[in-house]
């Protein structure tokens, strides 16, 4: 495992969780929603961390050792509805993404004025969605062994090799993954 990867389960907002940690046998990375470990790295990867991971650990309870199933393979990702002209940008809310808006005045009406606010893109403001990416999933959750997660996360760990799940369907207790290299925890969702 190389802390490249386990950089894309680290949060960016200057927390403690912007890097991944160690704590004795394991190299810790999470984003609140997805806990990723792997044994210890080499080098410090520099993050200090947050106690109450141990608190998940104990909610989660033990690895299993049985009931694991393989996660399948995601459905390709679909335009943003939100965003669909403007690539990872909202429509513009002035000219509804035309590019160009009709003025008026007492005597006379102006059409296919260029639009000010997005200089006749068309594109509004960085669309949150779809994270300005202009693609989401085609549905927000998955069902996977009678457990429903939410899609971009289960996507998100479909980065590694042999990803398996060990599904407890209840709301608070995280799930158990696992991969070549490490495993994780997850919450699940409802449907
Ligand atoms: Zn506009
Ligand atoms: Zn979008």
């Amino acid at each position: 495992m190389y802390i490249d990867t386990l950089m894309q389960f680290c949060t960016d907002n200057g927390g403690t969780l912007d890097l991944p940690w160690t704590a004795g046998e394991w190299t810790y990375a999470s984003n609140r929603f997805i806990v990723v470990r792997c044994p210890a790295l080499d080098e410090d990867p520099g993050g200090r961390g947050v106690a109450s991971i141990d608190r998940v650990y104990r909610t989660a309870g033990p690895k299993p050792e049985t009931g694991w199933v393989d996660v399948p393979e995601m459905r390709g990702l679909v335009p943003c509805p939100m965003c669909s002209i403007g690539g990872g940008r909202s429509v513009c809310h002035e000219c509804d993404g035309t590019g160009s808006v009709t003025l008026s005045n007492k005597y006379s009406t102006y059409d296919d004025i260029t639009c000010d606010s997005c200089d006749g893109s068309g594109c509004g403001d960085f669309c949150e969605p779809c994270n300005g990416t202009g693609r989401v999933e085609p549905e927000p959750v998955v069902e996977i062994g009678g457990v429903w997660f939410i899609a971009g996360f289960v996507r998100q760990l479909t980065i590694f090799k042999n990803l398996q799940v060990a599904p407890v369907n209840c709301p608070d207790q995280p799930n158990w993954f696992r991969f070549d290299g490490g495993d994780a925890l997850l919450l699940p969702t409802r449907s």
